[in-house]
Order: C-alpha cells, then structure tokens, then sequence
C-alpha cells in the first residue's frame, strides 16, 4: 500500500471484530451495506445455499460426452477423454470462431490464450487479439460466468486438441464453432431433460455438500426478524430434494427446510424473473405438483413455480433496497437483481477459499510484487521529468528494464501458484481479471459460502475499503 496516503483510513472497532473471523470465511465488501437495514434476504440455490463437490463436474463432463458419442455421432473415441478439474476457471471466454479459450482483464484486453492441448503459439495470439479490446464486434466470444461451465470450457480445449491432432479424419472434422455449439445443446439438454439431476438425487452425498453451519446462518437471520426466501431456477422437485437434504432436521426448532423460508420460487427463470410478467403457480409443499391455474396471491409460507418481481413487490409491499439477494452468477442473480430490482446483492463464490489460501501462501510474493512496482512507478516518474528536459538517462533505462524483468518473473512465478494455466482468479497480471472487475462492479459484498454470515452480526455494518480515488492515493 501507499506509504504517503493522505487520509490513512483509522481502524474502527468493526475491524478489529472482523480480523477475528479466519481470512478464508470473510465478507468482503465493494458497496458499503448496512445488514440491519435488509428486512429480506433472498438466497439462490445451486452454487449458493447448496454447494457441490467436484464429482459433479466429473459428472457434467461424463454424461455430455456419452451424449456427444450416442446422439451426435461424435467419434467414440471421445469416451476416453479425462475431464481436468484443475484447468478451467470462472471468467473465461470461449472464442468459439477460432477454437480457442482466453482470460481478459478489466479492460478487455486479452492475456493468456489456450488452444487445444497447449497455449496458442505468440505470432497468431498477436494477429488475432494483441493491442486492442475485444468486444461485441467480435464474433462468437462465449463468456463463462458460472461453476456449471467449467467442464464445458475445460472439454472444449480438450476436443479442439483431439480434433486438430487428426481425431474424426476418417468422418469429417467438426469446425470449433460446431464442436462449441453441440457441446454446449449437449450441457443444455442434460440440466433441462432431468437427466443430470436424476443422477445427483440418486447419490446427494456424493454431489452436494452440506455444510453443517449453513443453518446456523439462517437461524441468525430469522432470528433477528429477518424474512428469508429462495429463489431458484431449479425445478420443484429438485429443489424439494436438495434442499431437504441440507437443512431438514439439521437445527433445533426447524424440522423441515421450509421452516426457515416465508416464500421459496421455484423455477423462477431468472434474469426473466425480474423483467418480465410471469404467473406465479402454486407448488404442493409434499409432493411437488403445480397448479394448472396461476395463483391468485402469494402467501407467506408458500412455494412457487414461475413468477415475477412486480407481484411479488406487490404481494409483500417489500421495497429495493430492503432486499439483500444471495447468488453465485453475477448476470442471472447479482447484475439484474441490483438493475432491475434495487436489491443489493452478495455474491458466493466458492472456489474463494482455495484463491485466498493461495494469497496468505504467497503474501511474501505479493508484497513484494507491490514494492517493486512502486519503485517502478518512482523510476518511471524520473524518466518522465528528464525526458521532459530533454534528457535520455541511460542508467535509469535499464533500471526501469531490470525491474520490468524482476516484475514478469515475480509476477507469472506468483500466478502459477494459483493456477498453472490461468493465475489468479481475480487478477490479470497488474489489472483486475474482467471477472474481479464484475465482481467489484456489482456485487456490494461477496464470500466463499453462505455460511460465512454465521460469523457476522445479522446488523453487521460492511464497509467498503475502496474510499479513495487514484488522484488522492499519489500526491
Ligand atoms: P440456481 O442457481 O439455483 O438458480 O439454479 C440454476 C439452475 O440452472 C439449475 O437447475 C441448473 O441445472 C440450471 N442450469 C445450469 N446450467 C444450465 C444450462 O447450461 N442450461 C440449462 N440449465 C442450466
Ligand atoms: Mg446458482
């Protein structure tokens, strides 16, 4: 950090609390949030209030290839493929025209780039993406915002590597646009025609984790008289199964999961949910069965299939920014409840755990990636003054090229330890990575899992640290 920061902003007693709860299960906050003024607090269900283990990528990845091989035609070789879990991470962008995968910073400037089994060779990542910002113009870019992409993402270099090594010669090649869109229609029709989900609900244990401090959470905020509610796009019955799992009989006073929640949405085709007039139907609490009729009112205790925000406005007389809404995908939960709805908005992100370890790991690393970058900064601004003068000081050149070296060294040795192929999951080198920049833009806080809250005050007042401008951090 800054050693001249005019206004070094005092520790509150706030913080001394908070440097109690572990680092890896901390809040953090972007948009200063008061917890006591949110009367409701809405939570998504898959990747927010239920969590999964990596066997359900294994999954994903299994029954889209067998899909891909018996109804695609695909060659069957395909079966012998072996999903990584460690490859793919959030926020990466499918470029589906030239078969490749790519992370970019905030400023859509695009840094390391994969193709097939290796990184796409310097001369055509230079032709294809240097010195500029990709965008709409371009065609077929595919950005993966949720948990559920990752073994799409990570398949998709797998095939494009097997394809261009001459897999399917004999049977014609698919082009990277065709083998993108049939694997994601093969990923589509697995969550829609109930397939993948028979499968979790045969062996729960085996693909959800529940959190046994999850309750704990919800309790605090029921406690303190809170309403809870859950909105998913998951189907009833799912939602009835998952749900039932995590918390039925899993805290004194609550013997059923719906005793924590006054409305749960089923279904609720979220971002659509918040724009458009979509009947509300009556879910049979036991069995599951929806109304043929819409229903004609929302009630307390009730469970729905479909809905919109209006009526549900409407119903409970709930106002934007009483409403805090939990979810894991920053367009469908995080970015159209904030614009569409005023709610304010927590974000789980579950593989944060693992990227703030990394951090504590490598604090060492990190800080003296920060030194060294202010000395650059001091360097630079030297340069700068003579050059202004006239002068071309040799010496200060190659000091300012020195450290650019120890700097890319630092920095890509730091990076690998987070993650061999792509680095850090928020950070793109020095820029935030375009999915740290979505995270800070809107969601006000955000967390590893929703059971983080238990370690905070349902009044907790959180902060955030971003309080001053680049112009009054150097002066
Ligand atoms: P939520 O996160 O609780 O709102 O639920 C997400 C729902 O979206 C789950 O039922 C998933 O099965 C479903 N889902 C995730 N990815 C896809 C997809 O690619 N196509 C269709 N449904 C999906
Ligand atoms: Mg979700």
């Amino acid at each position: 950090m800054e050693a001249n920061t005019p206004h070094a902003s005092t520790p509150t007693e706030s913080d001394f609390v908070e440097a109690k709860v572990p680092y890896k299960r901390r809040i953090f906050c972007s948009r200063n949030l008061r917890l006591d003024s949110c009367k409701y607090v809405g939570f998504d269900m898959d990747y927010t209030l239920a969590l999964y283990h990596e066997q359900m990528e294994h999954l994903q990845a299994e029954m889209v290839l067998e899909a891909m091989v018996n109804k695609l035609g695909y060659p069957r070789a395909l079966l012998a493929l072996r999903y990584d879990p460690q490859f793919a991470i959030r926020g990466l962008t499918v470029d589906k025209v030239h078969g490749n995968v790519f992370k970019m910073d905030a400023h859509r400037f695009v840094g390391k780039v994969w193709h097939g089994e290796g990184p796409l060779n310097r001369s055509l990542r230079k032709e294809i993406y240097s010195n500029r910002r990709v965008g709409p113009a371009d065609p077929g870019l595919v950005m993966v915002d949720t948990l559920f992409s990752l073994p799409e993402i990570s398949l998709y270099c797998q095939l494009v590597g097997a394809f261009d090594g001459g897999l399917g010669e004999s049977c014609g090649r698919p082009s990277y646009v065709k083998l993108w869109d049939d694997l994601r229609r093969g990923m589509d029709s697995l969550h829609g025609d109930g397939t993948l989900k028979e499968r979790i609900m045969s062996d729960l244990s085996k693909y959800v984790v529940r959190d046994p401090e999850l309750p704990e959470a919800l309790h605090r905020f029921r406690s303190s008289g809170k309403r809870l509610f859950v909105m998913t796009n998951s189907e009833p019955l799912y939602t009835m199964k998952v749900m039932s799992y995590l918390l039925d009989g899993a805290y004194p006073g609550y013997a059923k999961w719906n005793d924590y929640f006054d409305y749960v949405f089923t279904f609720a085709k979220k971002p659509r949910f918040f724009e458009w007039d979509e009947p509300f139907y009556d879910v049979d609490r036991d069995t599951g069965a929806v109304s043929e009729r819409p229903s004609t009112a929302i009630q307390k205790g009730g469970m729905y299939l479909g809905g919109n925000l209006r009526d549900f406005k409407a119903f409970t007389g709930m106002v934007g920014d009483e409403v805090l809404y939990v979810g894991d995908h920053i367009y469908g939960d995080i970015l159209r409840s904030k614009r569409y709805a005023g709610w304010r908005t927590a974000m789980v992100i579950q593989e944060m755990e693992r990227e703030l370890s990394h951090i504590q790991n490598y604090a060492d690393h990190i800080g003296h990636l920060q030194h060294l970058e202010e000395d650059r900064f001091k360097l630079n601004l030297q340069r700068a003054a003579k050059a202004l003068d006239g002068e071309r000081d040799e010496a200060l050149l190659g000091s300012i090229r020195g450290l650019n070296k120890r700097i890319a060294g630092l920095e890509q040795q730091t990076a690998e330890a987070f993650n061999p192929y792509w680095g850090m999951l928020f950070r793109d080198r020095s820029e935030l990575s375009a999915f740290g920049n979505q995270v800070e833009s809107y969601a006000c806080i955000y967390t590893s899992r929703v059971s983080n809250f238990r370690l905070y005050s349902p009044m907790w007042y959180f902060r955030s640290p971003r309080d001053r401008m680049a112009h009054e951090l150097r002066m």
